[in-house]
């Protein structure tokens, strides 16, 4: 089923993310997860592409998975950075071959520790145009969106270029992390006045370790808000209570997103079913 097609018929979703491991690991831990996910009924789940490592083989394996084995539809992230019009070709191909109906279309980051080849794709955009000209509408097609603006643009033209990008046939975004759902409401309202229509879907990481939280602030900008530095330094010897903490972080936050109307809340589940489970069951955002 196309993702388009689920938000016509549906006020809220709820879905998880998952990433391929390292490709000198098996798959079955993350199979494992998927199973544990997939019992929870969601929505869709949905599988990084190549973000930190060689993984870009196993993604559209993983979704082919989630599909047929777990009953679970599955949106695949497909990044174009540094990808020439075979490769993107080739990979669009291997979608339609297993039967994938939903793609996550992305540019990607340049990598920090070698040169990247030239590719034929310089943004999102070129890519969602390029799909949308070889399949037609074959696949329904999500994008990224950044609350708290993308790094390298400065957030007016970081508007200007989303709404470019949504023009070029975006059935739904979904965004970066954020810890502080003002600017969600904030950013949601400036996209209401430049009239983007398409369900915006929240990204929500449960931060339940100190780790997490230097990955988050490393890889995106992200407000740490006091509340959370808070926790931070009061439970920083005792990860336990720091688990415990971030979790109840986490469920107030999609709890106050449902109550102001949210289209969808992604979780990104790092692989733990777990979390995402106690989540799905104390806010009651899946019924059952
Ligand atoms: P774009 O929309 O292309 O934007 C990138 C930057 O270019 C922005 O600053 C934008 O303002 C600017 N820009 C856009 N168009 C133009 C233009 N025409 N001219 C000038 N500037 C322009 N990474 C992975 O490697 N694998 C994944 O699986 C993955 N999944 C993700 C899932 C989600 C939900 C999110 C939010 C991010 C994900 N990422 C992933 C990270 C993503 O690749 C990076 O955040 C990347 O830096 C931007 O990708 P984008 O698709 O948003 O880029």
């Amino acid at each position: 089923m196309k993702i388009a097609d689920i938000y016509k018929s549906k006020s809220l979703t709820t879905s998880f993310e998952v990433f391929p491991p390292n490709e000198k690991v098996g798959l079955e831990e993350v199979y494992n997860c998927l199973d544990v996910l997939s019992l929870e009924k969601p929505d869709y789940i949905s599988v990084t592409y190549g973000a930190g490592g060689n993984t870009k083989g196993r993604t559209v394996e993983i979704a082919n998975r989630i599909k047929s084995q777990n009953g679970v539809e599955s949106v695949a992230h497909f990044t174009c950075i540094g990808s020439k019009k075979e490769e993107i070709d080739r990979v669009l191909e291997d979608l339609e071959r297993n039967n994938i109906e939903n793609i996550l279309a992305l540019r990607g980051d340049y990598p920090v520790d070698r040169e990247l080849e030239l590719g034929d794709f310089n943004y999102a955009r070129d890519l969602i145009n390029y799909i949308h000209e070889k399949k037609g509408d074959k696949f329904s097609i999500g994008a990224a969106y950044y609350v708290e603006g993308h790094r390298e643009t400065n957030d007016l033209l970081d508007l200007f270029y989303l709404k470019e990008k949504v023009n070029a046939g975006v059935d739904f975004l979904i965004s970066q992390i954020f810890l502080d759902n003002e600017f969600f409401y904030s950013f949601r309202d400036k996209l209401e006045k430049l009239q983007i229509n398409v369900p915006l879907v929240a990204g929500i990481m449960p931060v339940t370790n100190a780790k997490q939280i230097k990955k988050i602030t490393s890889l995106c900008s992200c407000t740490i808000p006091k509340k959370f530095l808070k926790i931070l330094e009061k439970y920083e010897d005792n990860p336990s209570a720091l688990r415990e903490a971030g979790l109840a972080y986490a469920i107030e936050q999609v709890v106050d997103l449902v109550a102001s109307d949210i289209n969808g809340i992604h979780l990104y589940t790092m692989n733990k079913p777990e979390t995402a489970k106690k989540i799905i069951d104390a806010t009651g955002i899946i019924r059952k």
